[in-house]
């Protein structure tokens, strides 16, 4: 590992090689005083760029003349300018999903790397068999409250997804749920393919998106304090698969926005205000859903998410899907188009998923699937 500072002249030296162990350990070992001044011309010019002071450690490949540390060096220092990859506090530091490992050399942290509760045994996302899910009567319809207001939400591309603020401007109750929970932000995770691109799965079948909006337990009316000793529901988080379908005009001026975001840590605010309802499926859709309890999907993966993946997907145009992939970018120089941000599934382990039946149904899904069949049957005795 080398170790970079940058000089009151805004050069870039060599401060220190560490010695990591691995199969580079022994080529790092090689590299002498001689090396280190050879490395300093180019340094120079991207510390020149930077315009930082700051001290970088830029792991690197086994040999460092071999292919693109100057680039990881570039784009770290590019990003830690912009603040996009300095850890929050709690946050696995530099971790990226597998596309990105690959375009990096494996440079950053990949998903079977991430660290905090990510290789813990109740993780998200998973694939839900719907044959094996356990009717629940419990998980009731949600109610909605402030998902009908218009909003000029603010839009930002944070360096793995697009997230949309919504600042406790919204809230949920009901669903099987045991309290209030506070609407913070939505995000998507897509791939530049139609046939992957969420997170979630139903009976093994991928979706081109999925839009997750993040819940906190609402403190100030949950009252019970067991319950909030118990944090395997402090989030909420609904689910919605997208599929390609027709032109959706709710979700439009969200995908306008991404226009004016296209490197990590842009942010905008929609030129047009839509409500939350108006990027759901239609709300009597709503009352078909799975429920599991499992993690948040990114690093530190805390367990501490009761997930809601609904059956009835949303849709958007193809043109609309691709639009994630062809205008966000992952890093600041435009390299790597952002796509494919989805985690890998994980193990179901001894969980169990449940689902939801709407009360007073008349149809349950497998005669609901029939449906159709049966009507043409009639069609074709009527005539
Ligand atoms: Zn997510």
């Amino acid at each position: 590992m080398f170790v970079w500072e940058l000089t009151e002249n805004k050069a870039w030296r060599v401060r220190s090689i560490r010695m990591a162990p691995g199969p580079g350990s022994q080529r790092l070992g090689a590299l002498g005083a001689e090396s280190k001044r050879k490395l300093q011309p180019e340094t120079h010019v991207l510390g020149a760029a930077c315009g930082a002071r700051c001290v970088h450690k830029v792991r690197t490949v086994a040999s460092q003349h071999s292919g693109s540390w100057q680039d990881q060096l570039w784009e770290s220092c590019q990003a830690e300018a912009a603040g996009s990859i300095v850890p929050r506090r709690g946050e696995s530091s530099h971790w990226c999903y597998e596309i990105q490992a690959k375009a990096s050399n494996y440079t950053c942290l990949e998903p079977k790397r991430w660290d905090g509760e990510c290789q813990k045994n109740r993780q998200s996302p998973i694939n839900i068999v719907t044959s094996l899910a356990q009717l629940d009567h419990k998980l009731k319809p949600f109610s909605f409250s402030g998902y009908d207001k218009k909003h000029m939400w603010t839009v930002k591309n944070n360096g793995h997804s697009v997230m949309v603020s919504l600042e406790n401007k919204a809230s949920i109750a009901g669903g099987g749920l045991t309290t209030h929970y506070l609407a913070k932000q939505l995000h998507l995770h897509w791939s530049e393919v139609l046939n992957k691109g969420s997170e979630h799965s139903l009976d093994g079948k991928r979706f081109a998106m999925e839009m997750h909006i993040v819940h906190e337990k609402d403190k100030g009316t949950s009252g019970n304090k067991k319950e909030d000793q118990n944090p395997q529901d402090e989030i909420a988080v609904l689910a919605f698969l997208v599929e390609a379908g027709s032109k959706n005009d709710g979700f439009q001026p969200l995908v306008d926005a991404l226009t004016g975001i296209p490197l990590p840590n842009n942010a905008t605010t929609m030129t047009e205000g839509i409500s939350l309802l108006e990027l759901l499926p239609k709300q009597e859709k709503l009352r078909h859903y799975f429920r599991y309890l499992g993690s948040l999907t990114t690093p530190t993966c805390d367990e501490t998410v009761v997930w809601t993946v609904f059956k009835e997907p949303i849709q958007l145009h193809e043109d609309q899907i691709l639009a994630f992939s062809q205008k966000l970018y992952y890093d600041h120089l435009k390299k790597l188009k952002m796509t494919d941000n989805f985690r890998p599934q994980q193990s179901l382990n001894q969980r169990v998923v449940l689902k939801s039946q709407a009360p007073g149904s008349l149809l349950s899904w497998p005669l609901a699937a029939l449906l159709p069949s049966i009507l043409t049957l009639m069609a074709g005795l009527l005539c």
